[in-house]
């Protein structure tokens, strides 16, 4: 069975909890994570919305960035977790991400008028559009050639793929659409 982790340090943890406990059904269980040394345990790993510039610190000082960039399982990321995934965020060289996957990510890239909205977006591996949740969302504005666009919007690419892991601009946990969760799943072979 499998076993997915959702990183507890700050964010919608209960959320991720919630969407990938009825994504895997009795394929496998989900728990959340605190500590470094429980991060080789997962096949998959959430890194949830809410302030990255909050849990890069607290991933930081919970000693977990070498073992995040050394995981080799999935990592699912949603809003603030894309930030902490990427290689570079525009306008802000203080801030320093993983790098796990290579793009550069524009945080709150929607402006102020349109802090939080909803829209139907077409992704790829979906025969039906998204009903996506964006909340102060960033955008990615540059991908690695080995980065797959699943969705983008004018304002930047929303859906990004590299190997196993995910990373979305808007919250597919609070969709209560699975679909995405379980592309994640069937590409870890769960
Ligand atoms: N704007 C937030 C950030 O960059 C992300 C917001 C979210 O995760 N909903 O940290």
């Amino acid at each position: 069975a499998g076993r997915i982790g959702v990183l507890a340090l700050q964010g919608d943890v209960s959320e991720h909890l919630e969407a990938f406990r009825l994504a895997l059904g009795d394929r496998g269980e989900v728990s959340a994570f605190r500590t470094a040394s429980e991060i080789p345990d997962f096949d998959g790993i959430a890194l949830p919305g809410g302030e990255s510039t909050t849990i890069n610190r607290l991933i930081q000082n919970a000693g977990m960035q070498r073992p995040l960039q050394e995981y080799d399982g999935g990592i699912f990321a949603t809003c603030a977790g894309m930030v902490l995934l990427a290689t570079e965020v525009e306008d802000d060289s203080l801030f320093e991400p993983l790098g796990i996957m290579d793009m550069t990510v524009k945080r709150n890239a929607f402006g102020r008028q349109r802090e939080s909205f909803e829209a139907d977006i077409d992704c790829v591996g979906l025969a039906d559009p998204f009903h996506a949740v964006f909340i102060r969302a960033p955008v990615a504005t540059r991908v690695g050639y080995k980065t797959e666009v699943l969705a983008k919007l004018p304002q930047g690419y929303i859906a990004i793929r590299h190997g196993l892991h995910m990373a979305f601009s808007f919250h597919p946990e609070l969709s209560g659409d699975l679909r995405l969760h379980q592309l994640f799943l069937e590409n870890l072979g769960l």
